[in-house]
């Protein structure tokens, strides 16, 4: 579920202690602009159950001070569902209704890479799903919705959550509600869960301890081992990859720095750290490294005079056409040559740093071993 508010106060730039009911706007659609009437009442407001996309007419009120109609636009770049809309006054619901909250239903099909979870706190995130016809099948038909992988239970030791799924089985067998009432069983060889189930579950013609034989949905053969099968209560957490995964390739750049910004919402990259760059120094893998450092990033050209180790003297004559500029070789200020500049590749943070350093009076000379 996804809110928004409209608080037309705020819109008219009322502050937060300001009483005064009326702000001088009000909800309205603009009868105008026909294109809205797909979107929006005749109160400026979107139709419950309407499907709306990023872009699309959200809300619509007049401005009575400027005279005409402001629509705001859904933003979200996930399609979603009007679900609820509240029209809000004060708490006396005596004010004018400045305050609109809209909430929406996304509608989200479970896929691989989100976290689901039974009530006994076993955690876990999809990882493939399967047509049903190749999943494994009982005797009367039934496949399973979810296949567990019994490691996870020694160590977890969530023994309700087998409890669970005896009951749940043989409550939806017998068409009984079961009382979860702790300490209601105990360790006492006739008072215990799992035969208190598992007698149920015989009566109904299944295995005393819950298992199933399963047949394979691939080949069709009988399965050798027995399989613990049952109903569970299961809850999808709300990690999703749609709202956590990544991906960058060309992107945004930071306007200081010129290398990539970071973060999911800017389009921005996984930063690469200094760990990162240890772990790559550590294999020797320095093509690699260049590659994410320096030609992925910031890479840039500057001149440097090989004479004087400068950055910033070798120049391009002023008053030179266009043309000129063009096939113009830089000449040292310094030396008063051209024939010691050269180009260079450099990270531009680093020609940065150079300048900052020179505004402090630093001065940065590039050493040349060569020579
Ligand atoms: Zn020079």
């Amino acid at each position: 579920m996804l809110f928004r508010s409209v608080d037309l106060r705020e819109k008219a730039g009322k502050r937060k202690g300001d009483s005064s009911d009326d702000c001088g706007l009000v909800f309205c659609r603009d009868p105008k602009t026909e294109s809205l009437a797909e979107f929006l009442d005749t109160d400026g407001l979107p139709f419950p159950g309407k499907l709306l996309q990023e872009g699309d007419p959200m809300y619509c009120f007049y401005s009575r001070e400027e005279g005409k109609f402001i629509t705001g636009k859904f933003k979200s770049k996930e399609a979603a569902y009007v679900d609820h809309v509240k029209l809000v006054s004060n708490d006396t619901a005596t004010s004018h209704k400045n305050k609109a909250v809209i909430s929406f239903r996304v509608p989200r099909n479970p896929s691989v890479g989100d976290k689901f979870a039974s009530r006994a706190g076993q955690k876990g995130i999809a990882s493939q799903k399967w047509p049903t016809e190749d999943l494994p099948w009982t005797s009367s038909g039934l496949f399973p919705d979810i296949v567990f992988n019994p490691h996870g239970f020694p160590s977890r030791m969530t023994i309700a959550m087998m409890i669970e799924s005896m009951a749940g089985k043989s409550g939806a067998i017998h068409g009984k509600v079961h009382d979860a009432t702790p300490f209601t069983f105990s360790e006492d060889p006739d008072n215990q869960a799992i035969d208190f189930f598992a007698k149920q579950l015989e009566s109904a013609g299944y295995n005393y301890y819950g298992t199933e034989t399963l047949y394979s949905g691939v080949s069709g053969v009988e399965m050798k081992a027995e399989i613990f099968f049952g109903i569970i209560h299961y809850q999808r957490l709300r990690h999703m990859v749609s709202d956590k995964f990544q991906v960058r390739s060309m992107g945004p750049i930071d306007c200081v720095t010129r290398q990539p910004v970071k973060g999911r919402k800017k389009g921005g990259g996984v930063r690469f750290g200094e760990m990162e760059r240890d772990s790559l120094l550590s294999h020797g893998s320095t093509f690699l490294l260049q590659d994410r450092l320096f030609h992925g990033s910031d890479k840039s050209k500057c001149s440097i005079c090989r004479t004087c180790g400068s950055f910033l003297s070798p120049r391009i004559e002023a008053n030179l056409t266009l043309l000129q500029r063009d096939s113009a070789k830089p000449v040292c200020v310094l030396c008063g040559s051209s024939d010691a500049v050269d180009d260079f590749e450099v990270p531009f943070i680093f020609l940065h740093l150079v300048k900052e350093l020179i505004s402090i009076n630093i001065k940065v000379k590039l050493g040349n071993s060569s020579r």
